[in-house]
């Protein structure tokens, strides 16, 4: 089952006619793609007074007499990277402002505005665990050519040969990794 979409109106249009679209549903758990329901919005807090909606939730429906399992399944717009405060967009400030050479708590506050940067180290090191999904996505392997980066930090000096590839300055690499893998970038 896709994931990840271009724009909330495709999630929506797409769970108010899943009895349509039952050739690309399956549950992961019972394998079944008849028992699915819409099952409400996932909204966003962007700032005090400002929510949108990023995402819908299918049910697996067992209730009512449907015989599904009973599991939730959150669909996203590709924007928004789940569990994560901040989406692509922040990712796509960070990563190009390290890629510029930028250190790491500017990169963070030059993305998010936020000059405690402690959760720019969450992100360095969940980009670390990813890097090989990131290189297997570019078909690309640590020895390919040779780094142009040298960066006394260890993981920047890891991350940003490949990050360079994702992330272009007309390509977020956040929103087509997700999009072509279905997976979430973090
Ligand atoms: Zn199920």
């Amino acid at each position: 089952m896709k994931r990840f979409y271009p724009d909330f109106d495709t999630i929506h249009a797409f769970t108010r006619s899943l009895d349509y679209h039952q050739s690309d549903l399956e549950c992961a758990h019972c394998f079944k793609n008849t028992q699915f329901v819409s099952h409400g919005i996932i909204y966003k807090q962007r700032s005090s007074t400002h929510v949108e909606k990023v995402g819908k939730r299918l049910f697996c429906s067992n209730r009512y007499g449907r015989s599904g399992c009973g599991r939730t399944f959150q669909l996203y717009i590709a924007t928004e990277v789940p569990a994560y405060r901040y989406g692509a967009a922040h990712l796509f400030l960070f990563i190009t402002a390290l890629l510029s050479n930028m250190n790491i708590s500017d990169a963070y506050h030059h993305a998010t505005g936020q000059f405690e940067s402690r959760n720019a180290w969450r992100w360095l090191k969940r980009l670390m665990v990813k890097l090989t999904h990131y290189r297997s996505f570019l078909k690309y392997r640590k020895d390919d050519g040779f780094s142009i980066f040298s960066s006394p930090n260890h993981y920047l000096q890891h991350l940003l040969p490949t990050l360079a590839r994702l992330f272009t300055s007309t390509n977020n690499g956040c929103i087509s990794y997700q999009t072509d893998r279905q997976q979430s970038f973090l």
